[in-house]
């Protein structure tokens, strides 16, 4: 049994084990690790007659009434007074021991969130001890860690079980760091700096900057997801690929089309060119904004692909976008003889064998379908190239998984992950940094102007006479419900509302709904027909965010603008202003306007630099928003945030390489102690 064996703490056993295991908790070093997600604060007790809504509070209070009551459903409802007020504590599940516990007149403690009712204040299912009046029960002087945790496994256990860690063990813990990196980045030590995160004083989080203590493990954390991201790119650049150097066909295509390649599209082509000549995998990010012509820089890449003789795939997020890119193709493929198949879920079953087969015999050389559905396992002839597009949500892991995927005798696939939203360079760095980087920083010329309004709500009828204008000059408008709560039915429910208004409004005209409840066969149809122009406005959610092209649109309302991110509002306003025509992006508000919210408006109102835009976005909202996911998870970081220290990236970046080389040891186990379980990159 060794020293540092989680099971020679005490209280661990077997069970325990394998959920601290569920957590990647495999020894005491790693609860060293394992760092809060919030922290409570309880060091005081408030006076119930100052509590204020909606915010987390400790209280005191003698229970006056314990009572189940039936609303709705079975609760018991505590009542406990301190002099100043009284509060109603509400549980919905509750045992018999608990009920009987919460007896009257004795004197309890709580913390829980406060919630305003008609009926006073109250908390739900609130922390509680009961109190005894013979002993001092004595407040914590830090603030309390809440950790991320799971199934079965209390706070109070996986505090207990840091707190003896932290006692025993933190003495023994390696410094991984060398001095001379610590003290040119100006760090506390890695001892302090545990003991402080995981129960820091009240003062350290008013800080706004970073306390030397916090700065040491965020260093560490940011270190080693850069090094990390460096061995990953270097371990799949050990994989063989496909050299594709014919490039006769890829002129033929250039020249048939309709423009020129903006002078953007032809340099991050050549950089494209360039890689997948080499005996290696490209693994390049392309970002570019939205209508800036990706497409057609990823057509040139499959050019080359099938000249050389190799298959090529092309993923998209959603089946429309699926079969956008699939006309796409065929238009620009189609004169060339090269044979494209589009992967749908709706296949018939004869239809999908086929398909299937002329994708094993090599007949069908470009593939194209959802990320879904290459989930599936396909049988390649000699795939060499795949492309994802619009793909915000693509993680580190799925792109391993992919590239697991389409291994065969040590041959990769050369990889393009095309990206709409511009990411700022410091998240980049940290979410993308096994890829090289290309951009597109300009849109092709003719492009109409957008106009952006920023109007409050009650200018909507004058709204709807402009989209009225519009139409009658032959043009398409959206009309964009967006997202307003997590619950998709009340979204449905705005947008039908909305639809219902506008079909009387304009009566006569041509109006279409789309939102995420409806099957994909009828959102396909809806935006099909928008498309065709049989459908003169579409009310639509956010669904048709990503990469829908229907150039004669040339007007959208967004509601409830204050809501959305800057990136969001961006990639629906960059479905207009597609064709010739001047376009009208009108974003809704409700007032009041908060200081931030108008800053925001202000930002995206004055701009339409997708780059400038993501980097305020990512100032004023952070990074899930930006990269398009919720979750802070995305990134992969415990403690480290990227929109606060972002500062840190280009200084860490440089010490990386010393670091790396000097103590390739030390580095390594850096790596190993921040993510290494999370991600398992020699699997690559
Ligand atoms: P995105 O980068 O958002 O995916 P698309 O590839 O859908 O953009 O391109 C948007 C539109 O611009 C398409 O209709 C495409 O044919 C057109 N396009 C692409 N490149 C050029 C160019 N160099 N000049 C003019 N139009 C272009
Ligand atoms: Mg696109």
């Amino acid at each position: 049994m060794g020293q540092n064996d989680l099971i020679s703490l005490k209280g661990v056993g077997p069970s325990l084990e394998t959920k601290l295991n569920n957590l990647d908790i495999y020894n005491q070093t790693d609860l060293l690790f394992h760092l809060p997600s919030r922290y409570e604060d309880r060091t005081a007790i408030k006076k119930i007659g100052t509590l204020e809504s909606d915010s987390e509070a400790q209280v005191e209070g003698e229970i006056l009434l314990s009572s189940i009551a039936f609303r709705g459903r079975r609760m018991l409802v505590v009542q406990i007074s301190d002099g100043t007020g009284i509060m109603a504590l509400r549980f919905f599940t509750f045992n018999k021991y608990q009920k009987d516990a919460l007896k009257k007149g004795l004197m309890v403690r709580c913390f829980g969130k406060t919630r305003k009712t008609t009926a006073g204040i109250e908390m739900i299912h609130p922390n509680y001890e009961i109190l005894d009046p013979k002993k001092r029960h004595a407040l914590p002087k830090t603030l309390t860690p809440v950790y991320p945790t799971t199934q079965g496994l209390s706070q109070g256990k996986l505090r207990s079980l840091i707190t003896q860690v932290l006692k025993d063990r933190l003495d023994n813990l390696e410094d991984l760091l060398p001095t001379s990196i610590a003290s040119e980045l100006n760090l506390g030590s890695l001892n302090e700096s545990l003991k402080e995160t995981h129960s820091p004083k009240k003062e350290s989080l008013a800080i706004d900057e970073l306390s030397p203590a916090k700065k040491r493990l965020v260093t560490e954390e940011l270190i080693a997801n850069q090094i990390g991201m460096r061995q990953i790119k270097r371990a799949s650049k050990k994989h063989s690929a496909m050299q594709l150097t014919q490039h006769e066909m890829k002129e033929r295509f250039i020249s048939m089309l309709p423009f020129e390649l903006t002078e953007s599209q032809k340099k991050v082509s050549s950089e494209i060119t360039f890689d997948i000549a080499l005996n290696q995998p490209m693994m390049r990010l392309l970002q570019g904004d939205v209508g800036s012509g990706k497409t057609v820089v990823a057509g040139l890449a499959m050019a080359i692909a099938v000249d050389s003789g190799f298959q090529s795939v092309l993923m998209a997020p959603t089946e429309l976008l699926a079969e956008q890119h699939k006309q796409n193709l065929d238009r620009w493929f189609g004169p060339l003889g090269v044979k494209t198949g589009l992967l749908k879920s709706k296949l018939k079953v004869p239809e999908k064998r086929v398909l299937k087969e002329s994708i094993a015999n090599g007949d069908c050389q470009i593939i194209i379908g959802t990320h879904a559905l290459f989930q599936e396992s396909i049988d390649y002839n000699n795939l060499s190239l795949v492309i994802v597009d619009e793909q915000h949500r693509f993680g580190v892991e799925q792109r391993f998984s992919l590239i697991n995927k389409a291994k065969r005798g040590g041959i990769v696939p050369h990889q393009l992950i095309m990206t709409a939203t511009p990411i700022p360079r410091t998240l980049a760095m940290t979410a993308y940094g096994d890829l090289d980087n290309s951009i597109i920083s300009e849109l092709p010329s003719g492009r109409g102007e957008i106009a952006t309004l920023c109007l409050s709500e009650d200018k909507r009828e004058e709204v709807v006479e402009k989209a009225l204008r519009e139409i009658k000059k032959g043009r398409q408008v959206y009309w964009v419900c967006p997202l307003i709560e997590e619950s998709e039915d009340h979204n449905r429910e705005s947008a039908e509302a909305t639809f219902k208004k506008l079909s009387k409004n304009l009566s006569g005209h041509r109006i279409g709904l789309v939102h995420g409840k409806l099957s994909a066969d009828k959102k396909n149809k809806a935006m099909s027909e928008f498309k065709e122009h049989k459908l003169d406005l579409l009310v639509a959610t956010t669904v048709i965010e990503v990469g829908v092209d229907v150039p004669n649109a040339s007007m959208m309302v967004i509601e409830n603008t204050e809501r959305l991110g800057l990136s969001q509002l961006h990639q629906l306003r960059g479905r207009i202003g597609r064709g010739e025509h001047e376009s009208f992006c009108i974003m809704l508000y409700k007032n009041p306007l908060g200081q931030t919210a108008k800053q925001r408006l202000e930002v995206i109102r004055s701009s339409r630099d997708g780059f400038f835009i993501s980097e305020k976005d990512l100032e004023l909202r952070g990074p899930g928003e930006v990269l398009g996911i919720r979750q802070k998870g995305v990134v992969g970081l415990k403690i480290a945030d990227i929109s606060r220290d972002a500062y840190l990236i280009p200084k860490i970046n440089k010490v990386c390489d010393q670091f790396e080389y000097e103590f390739p040891e030390e580095s390594e186990k850096l790596v190993r102690r921040w993510i290494g379980k999370q991600i398992n990159y020699r699997n690559v």
